[in-house]
């Protein structure tokens, strides 16, 4: 077993760690001369200072990941399969310690942490079944003696470019089916939460991918650009923000690469005046503060239909003073920090302006978070509406907006003419309107009484509208498709003796 990384949270805050790049199968300090520091969110102390790649450094990586693809790719699907159920192992087995970086360099607290790697586990474990999902069709006889048939190959280098979010699942979401498929990577993680995609590099090694596979580059926009532009770059998978989702879209595919880029969200969820309150307010408080709301699924904007609404916020309000906020690799804590001081002020500053626009602070969560640290305890705003920044702005932290509706038909609208379309839930026990709420709204994720319906490893993950710029969602058969490319082989074996020259158009019958 190679040594691997000391996790962040065995660190003091006096120790302040280099973070380096991950080329061709070692680390790699960064010679740029940029660097960034990552904090331990639960007390504000520096912890890390993380590589800014250059230019060149990306060039070092991506080159590396070129030259390992003819061997990689020509790997038998048995031997990739075996290195799947190795990776799976190790991952599994670093489970906690792989949680435990992530709450100390992200802030979600350690049984979050180890949920993101168990749903990143599901994706590697699809990806065991590698040699079922790249198997093509073949027809036989499509003309006299003539075969079709057809396969799905690799691109070559891939990259991926992360959000602060989930730092360990995201980007399996990405190197999985990506190494699967038979590519080489290069993974561009976030900035503020870099170590845990290192320490998996490590695992990655351990397990056996040989080196140069599997690439990771610290950094900012100077890495993004690189990869973008770089002429051996093939695809680029990205999850982050919409801006810059929308911006890597544009610049990838201008530099004639394929990509997926998953943005933001304001995710909905509607309860209808059937629903059960307390299951509603449940649901709602859940998918609203865990992670202290930074998730692209989380629900930040509950649509109360009719009636419904003064109870729920009553049931809601009830609930979050019994959220304990602490840090995060305390036992019983439920809502850690969130991941920057200038991230925590902002998503404050929301809470602080809504008065102005218009809406009612129930709770104010700027009134008792802890002090050290980027803490701000969970919020609740009602009568929150289109036209106020709390409703537009995609906020990403512990604030939930109320909105009140008279009907259905109000809240669809709602949902339907926002500008994102990630997830949203729908809340009710009737199944009639479910279905046809299944029917009607515009999101690539929808739940039925299910407030964060982020889809299993089998089926596929990403939103509509400006939630997603390209064609294909993440993960699932949509990830294999991504990854690789068709070819259709047409194939007959005929006798030279019939052989003559004909100049017409090749027909079937
Ligand atoms: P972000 O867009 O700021 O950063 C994402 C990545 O882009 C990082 O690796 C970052 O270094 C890089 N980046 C940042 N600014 C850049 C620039 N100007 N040019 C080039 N690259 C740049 O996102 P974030 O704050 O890390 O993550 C939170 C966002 O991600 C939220 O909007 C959230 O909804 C979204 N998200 C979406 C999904 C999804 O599946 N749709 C999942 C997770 C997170």
């Amino acid at each position: 077993m190679t040594e691997l990384a000391e996790a962040p949270s065995e660190r003091s805050d006096e120790q302040v760690a280099s973070i380096n790049h991950w080329i061709d199968g070692k680390r790699v300090p960064g010679r740029s001369g940029r660097s960034g520091p990552v904090y331990n969110p639960a007390t504000g102390g520096q912890t890390g200072e993380v590589d800014f790649a250059s230019v060149e450094e990306v060039d070092a990586a991506v080159q590396a990941a070129k030259r390992a693809f003819p061997a990689w790719r020509a790997l038998s699907l048995s031997r990739r399969t075996d290195l799947f159920f190795r990776i799976r192992k190790l991952v599994d087995e670093h489970r906690e310690d792989i949680g435990r970086i992530l709450t100390s360099e992200h802030g979600k607290v350690l049984s979050d942490a180890k949920g993101e790697v168990a749903r990143g586990l599901e994706v590697i474990e699809y990806c065991c079944g590698i040699p079922e999902l790249l198997k093509g069709g073949f027809s036989e006889q499509v003309s006299t003696g003539i075969d079709v048939y057809s396969i799905r190959q690799p691109l070559g280098v891939c990259a991926g470019i992360t959000p602060f979010n989930f730092p360990a699942m995201v980007p399996m979401w990405m190197w999985a089916p990506a190494l699967a498929c038979g590519n080489t990577f290069v993974l561009k993680p976030s900035e503020k939460d870099p170590s845990a995609s290192l320490y998996v590099a490590e695992l990655l090694k351990e397990a056996g991918v040989p080196d140069g596979v599997f690439n990771v580059v610290h950094g900012d926009k100077v890495a993004v650009d690189a990869l973008l532009e770089h002429p051996d770059v093939a695809a680029v998978s990205f999850v982050g923000s919409t801006p810059i989702a929308r911006y890597v879209y544009e610049t990838g595919t201008r530099a004639g690469k394929r990509i997926q880029a998953l943005g933001g969200a304001k995710n909905h969820m509607i309860v209808l005046p059937d629903a059960d309150v307390d299951m509603a307010a449940d649901a709602a408080v859940s998918a609203a503060y865990g992670s202290a709301g930074e998730r692209c699924m989380a629900i930040s904007q509950v649509v109360a239909v009719g009636h419904v609404a003064d109870e729920l916020v009553e049931a809601i309000k009830a609930r979050i003073p019994k959220v304990k906020v602490g840090n995060g690799l305390e036992p019983d804590v439920e809502m850690g920090p969130l991941v920057t001081r200038e991230h925590r002020d902002r998503v404050a500053s929301y809470v602080e302006n809504a008065p102005g626009e218009g809406a009612r602070v129930v709770v104010d969560g700027r009134e008792g978070a802890p002090e050290q640290g980027f803490f701000l305890a969970p919020s609740l705003i009602d009568d929150v509406k289109p036209g106020m920044k709390a409703y537009d702005d995609e906020i990403f932290g512990p604030v939930l907006g109320v909105a009140r509706v008279d009907t259905y038909d109000e809240a669809v609208r709602l949902v339907n003419e926002n500008p994102y379309g990630n997830g949203t839930a729908i809340f009710t026990r009737d199944g009639g309107v479910a279905r046809q709420f299944q029917f009607d709204v515009q999101a690539g994720m929808v739940g039925i009484n299910v407030p964060i319906p982020v889809p299993v490893a089998y089926y596929s993950f990403g939103g509509w509208k400006s939630s997603l710029f390209g064609d294909t969602h993440i993960y699932g058969p949509e990830g294999i498709n991504f990854y690789t490319r068709g070819k259709v082989v047409t194939s007959r074996w005929p006798d030279p003796a019939t052989s003559k020259v004909d100049l017409g158009f090749p027909q079937t019958r």
